[in-house]
């Protein structure tokens, strides 16, 4: 899936273009359709290029002390969270930076406090940029045309860093910062045959309110692609998808402090330096819709498309709420109208599956619902709280009481409900009334 398009291969340079032009363009549309329709959308993983290089070996080998992955990080500098739009490489002071590609300088010098001294290259070819900051020392001057692999700095400090690195960056235009970041491990060359490992840390749910679930993701340092975590929330009893949401790493930038906490999803990246194994990330989404029973799938996915699946189940076991408010009204000698306060699923939430509806010479309870006969066909339960109706014949001669009890969608009993006499709906006369 990884290198399933856009490669480019020698010779065939005009098709390598226009697949390039495609799948830039469609990417577009991804984007704006992921802007639009965030539920929905996919992003397709921006493919490997075979032919670039890393910036300090020069070669295809992949730079092995990354001191920070891109997307979520903690930042120990700053003892803060953000989100990191490029990579970091820690080298020795003035270790040589090697272009990835071929291209020209777009630009070269202090770029910011917070970038130092600079490198940013133009690959038309590629269509992006890439950008190499925190610079000791540059030899490259604006406009020059750059060969792959020749130096275009040395390692620094500039800039907002406390270690010798670089920070590699791509960028799809050179004004739309940090928008237009995308994760330099979907262009470096690497091996990438690792699943991410994901597990549900934790898993609150209850009948009224929408569940939270934590989940821990941890990737190898030597494939730090992670680049989506999707939830997603079925019915367990119809298997009807009812929420699924997702946080796209390549979309997500730097908003303020709430950067790593937004749309109802919180990431926690753990501490990452030269010396970590693994990275690890906790993302906990706290806005998932209500629902009282429901199968959860979670996510981890990777630039190539590596899938880490976890799932869980959540069981309704509270049933429908007894009806008290059940009433029998003689319409006719021979017709009653039934009425009564719809229960919910669980509780007073929701609405329950199916009525069972009895009658008897003698009232109704818990003892005696089984010596009671079955009314049939009831009608379906409506949203809890709503008064609903059922008028029946007089199945049977006086005295004659109503019960009925609900089920849900899990096979959970309310209690009997009140044993409702039927008694004659017109009103009484005021002196009748009175005792
Ligand atoms: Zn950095």
């Amino acid at each position: 899936m990884a290198t399933s398009e856009g490669g480019s291969r020698p010779g065939h340079r005009s098709a390598a273009m226009a697949a390039l032009f495609l799948a830039l363009f469609s990417a577009w549309l991804l984007l704006a359709f992921a802007l639009t329709r965030p539920a929905q959308a996919l992003i397709k993983p921006a493919p490997i290029d075979e032919s670039l290089i890393w910036p300090l070996s020069g070669t295809t080998i992949p730079d092995a002390t990354m001191s920070s992955p891109f997307g979520p990080r903690w930042q120990a500098s700053q003892h803060r969270y953000d989100y990191h739009a490029g990579i970091d490489i820690a080298a020795p002071l003035d270790t040589p930076i090697h272009a990835i590609a071929g291209g020209t300088v777009f630009k070269a010098g202090w770029l910011s406090d917070d970038a130092g001294l600079g490198v940013v290259l133009r690959h038309p070819d590629l269509g992006f940029y890439s950008a190499y900051l925190h610079l000791n020392s540059t030899p490259v001057t604006v406009s020059q045309v750059i060969t792959q692999g020749q130096v275009i700095g040395y390692v620094g400090n500039s800039g907002t860093t406390n270690f010798y690195h670089v920070h590699t960056e791509i960028r799809l235009t050179a004004t739309d910062y940090p928008t237009s970041t995308r994760n330099v491990m979907g262009y470096l060359p690497r091996p990438d045959t690792t699943t991410p490992t994901i597990q549900i840390a934790s898993l609150q749910s209850d009948p009224i309110y929408s569940p939270t679930v934590s989940l821990v993701i941890t990737v190898p340092r030597n494939e730090l692609d992670l680049n989506r975590l999707r939830v997603t929330l079925q019915d367990r009893a119809t298997a009807a998808v009812i929420d699924d949401q997702f946080v796209d790493f390549n979309l997500r930038v730097n908003t303020g402090s709430d950067a790593l906490d937004q749309d109802g999803i919180r990431l926690i990246p753990g501490h990452f330096n030269t010396s970590t194994v693994e990275y690890v990330i906790t993302g906990t989404f706290y806005a998932l819709s209500a629902l009282d029973s429901f199968t959860l799938t979670a996510q981890a996915i990777d630039l190539a498309g590596h899938a880490g699946r976890v799932s869980a189940t959540a069981a309704d076991t509270t049933p429908p709420g007894r009806v008290t408010s059940l009433r029998a009204r003689r319409l006719s000698p021979s017709s009653i109208i039934l009425s009564w306060v719809a229960p919910g699923d669980s509780g007073p939430v929701g609405r329950a599956m199916v009525y069972g509806v009895r009658y008897a010479h003698v009232p109704i309870n818990s003892d005696t619902w089984y010596d009671a006969t079955i009314l049939s066909d009831p009608p379906e339960p409506i949203t809890a709280g709503l008064v609903q109706q059922w008028l029946v014949a007089l199945p049977v001669a006086d005295p004659v009481y109503f019960a009925l009890r609900a089920t849900d969608d899990e096979g959970n009993v309310s209690p009997v409900s009140n044993s409702a006499h039927a008694l004659w709906a017109i009103s009484l006369p005021v002196a009748f009334k009175a005792y």
